[in-house]
């Protein structure tokens, strides 16, 4: 469209067309306007209708830079009895000097391009400078580079793709006709049609039959076509998108699915999986009122029943090593190669600057995902440890109200001997932090217990209790059997009388020690109080991996065991992208499909839902403000258009809405090649 550098984008008056007076329900001829005035035009520049006709909902609007574009033309899209009109031959007879301006890249919209105009109107628009685009502004969506020759051409509101919905009663309500149907409909009535598509892919010129009413027999045929015209993104996402866009701070999201154990009080009907259907009333950025579906209010915004989750609270991360695989790869996959790979790569790369690079880079990551809070450990090596805590604290404080940052000192436990072991823990005191460390002596892995072990135990203990810290621990990561600490750590707690948190990530192999072992275990644990974090992607990345052989075990310790024991159980990210894990991206919603994949979570679900968010905003001590849906918190939400469960995990989400405070967050994932300079790339 018009957009920079051509003078501000014009409205075209709303409103029937002198010319051609049966158009009286035209949608009128808006293209482009200032986004400042978008919310008035949202609202207001709905079609003209004669009174008595049905409300019909906003028009949808496509968010361009500074400029929402709304629909063109004053036909509805798909409406076989006066066909379709491209925009240029409608408008450009009458604005002959817009007809440039309305042009527009169609990949730019969800679902924008009629698809059975007349030939001449369905091919590419006549050439000219397409402008650049904001990116950014585009409501998440993954859209390839504008590219000459691609238009923006009519289309219809967004509900009219769901034949039979009546928006006067809210929702729920069947067999209404928001507009006379003629034969046969489309999915939608602006399916798209990239330009790049082969011919066999649009409708040839003997479908366009289905125009004329009298000619029923082309009808099935036609219907059966439609289905493979249907490439678009869920379109109840962006119609959801742009109606919270306009929705000003106080509305209801009005049918939601929400897992229970997300919930702070039970509300609502309870369905399968674990889910209970409500309504959740949205004021000035806070959570006022959840109901029962179907006694919010009138006005809302129609979730049709897809869920929402609080954001996601990741207990277990690594963000200090985040991201160097490209410069450190792990030759074997292996757990001492990549202990030996981060070594070598900490010692010579990691500078404040790039260390900061990485993590920031992470954050933006969890953030765009939807996540609410972390706890990083950081690899924590006195004297040298000091400098990446020094990041940190910077990087909680500019994080500060987007991301609650928590930080944990993680290094073996022979490193707390002597004055560095009081210099660590005085560090991560002054710094508000949590101390950590892994059940293994410095250059060893995970096995029988080392010598000296109690002792040292003891000690880091007596190291946090004088400082009143919290514990997080690196535990038995390994397929050993006598990798044992669990049950130590456990006794050393109750036999101490431990007055803080401690939790507990890993825990391989409690799954391959003897059963009885491993239930006393796991009521000692439980009966001190421990919480455990398990991380499942990296566990069975790493664990029962032998060059040349299959794997044969998971790596995950027993997590259905210790939840019938009472215990905490989080899930959480671990590493992303660095030694320990080749892969990742700090999504919970991964997180939380593969650990439902790799440990059974389901069938039942119960209440496992919280393990991504209830259960480590517990361990994290901030469930105040986060891990639950409730009334009085902000309002910092996932909204996906899923709605059951096999449905949420069946797609990687990519199109979730992310609220933060009640409003549409735009953070988008950040490109790698941002990181390419960083990693040496
Ligand atoms: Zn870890």
């Amino acid at each position: 469209m018009g957009g920079a550098g051509q003078g501000h984008p014009q409205l075209h008056p709303a409103g029937p067309d002198r010319d051609r007076p049966h158009a009286a329900g035209g949608l009128g001829h808006a293209v482009g306007i200032a986004a400042d005035h978008a919310a008035d035009h949202l609202r207001g520049a709905v079609r003209r209708r004669p009174a008595g006709a049905r409300a019909r909902g906003p028009l949808r609007a496509v968010a361009h830079h500074r400029i929402v574009a709304l629909p063109l033309c004053g036909d509805p899209a798909g409406d076989a009895d006066r066909g379709h009109r491209a925009a240029d031959l409608h408008l450009g007879g009458r604005h002959p000097h817009r007809a440039a301006d309305l042009r527009l890249d169609r990949r730019l919209l969800p679902d924008p391009v009629e698809h059975d105009a007349r030939p001449e109107q369905r091919g590419p628009q006549p050439g000219g400078p397409v402008p650049p685009v904001s990116r950014q502004s585009l409501a998440g969506a993954a859209l390839p580079p504008p590219a000459d020759g691609d238009a923006l051409l009519p289309r219809g509101a967004p509900h009219l793709g769901r034949p039979g919905a009546d928006r006067r009663d809210r929702r729920r309500i069947r067999g209404g006709h928001g507009r006379a149907r003629l034969g046969p409909r489309l999915s939608h009535p602006g399916s798209r049609l990239p330009a790049q598509d082969s011919p066999d892919v649009r409708l040839p010129r003997a479908h366009l039959r289905h125009r004329y009413r009298h000619l029923p027999g082309a009808q099935p045929h036609l219907a059966s076509r439609a289905p493979p015209l249907a490439r678009k993104r869920d379109e109840g996402t962006e119609v959801v998108k742009t109606a919270l866009a306009s929705a000003g701070s106080r509305f209801w999201l009005l049918d939601a699915r929400v897992p229970t154990a997300l919930l702070a009080h039970a509300e609502g009907p309870q369905e399968a999986d674990g889910l209970s259907r409500v309504d959740i009333r949205i004021e000035e950025g806070r959570i006022a009122a959840i109901v029962p579906a179907g006694h919010g209010g009138e006005d809302g915004i129609d979730l049709r029943g897809g869920q929402v989750w609080p954001g996601f609270v990741d207990a277990h991360t690594h963000l200090d090593k985040g991201h160097i695989w490209p410069r450190s790869r792990n030759a074997d996959g292996t757990f001492a190669g990549a202990i030996n790979a981060v070594m070598a790569d900490r010692t010579k790369a990691w500078s404040p600057e790039d260390v900061a690079a990485r993590a920031d880079f992470s954050l933006r990551c969890a953030y765009a995902h939807g996540t609410v809070a972390i706890r990083t450990h950081l690899d924590t090596y006195m004297p040298h440890g000091a400098g990446t805590w020094r990041v940190f604290r910077k990087l909680r404080e500019d994080w500060a109200g987007r991301i609650d940052l928590q930080m944990s000192s993680i290094c073996p436990l022979d490193r707390f001997k002597g004055d560095d072991g009081v210099a660590l823990a005085d560090m991560v005191a002054d710094s508000g932090g949590v101390l950590g460390m892994v059940t293994r002596h410095s250059g060893g892995i995970h096995d029988d217990l080392p010598e000296g072990f109690q002792e040292e135990l003891d000690h880091f203990f007596s190291l946090a209790e004088a400082r009143n810290l919290d514990l997080d621990l690196h535990v038995d990561e390994s397929g050993e059997s006598g990798a044992r600490a669990l049950r130590e750590i456990a006794l050393t707690a109750l036999k101490r009388g431990f007055k803080g948190r401690i939790q507990a990530g890993h825990c391989c192999s409690l799954s391959i020690q003897p059963e009885d072992f491993a239930k006393e275990t796991i009521a000692r644990v439980a009966e001190a109080g421990i919480d455990i974090v398990v991380l499942p992607m990296c566990n069975m990345y790493l664990q029962d991996r032998v060059p040349n052989r299959t794997p044969r075990w998971r790596g995950v310790t027993l997590v259905h065991e210790m939840r019938a024991a009472g215990i905490r159980v989080s899930v959480a990210s671990d590493n992303t992208r660095d030694p320990f894990y080749a892969y990742g991206d700090l999504d919970m919603a991964e997180v939380f499909r593969e650990a439902t994949r790799i440990l059974h979570l389901d069938h039942p679900f119960g209440d496992w839902h919280g393990a991504a968010a209830a259960a480590p905003a517990e361990a994290m001590q901030v469930e105040r403000q986060h891990g639950r849906i409730r009334v009085g918190a902000t309002a910092d939400l996932v909204l996906f258009s899923a709605r059951f469960m096999t449905e949420l995990l069946s797609r990687p989400q990519s199109d979730r809405i992310v609220l933060r405070a009640g409003k549409v967050l735009e953070a988008t994932v950040p490109d790698w090649r941002e990181l390419d300079a960083v990693v040496g790339l």
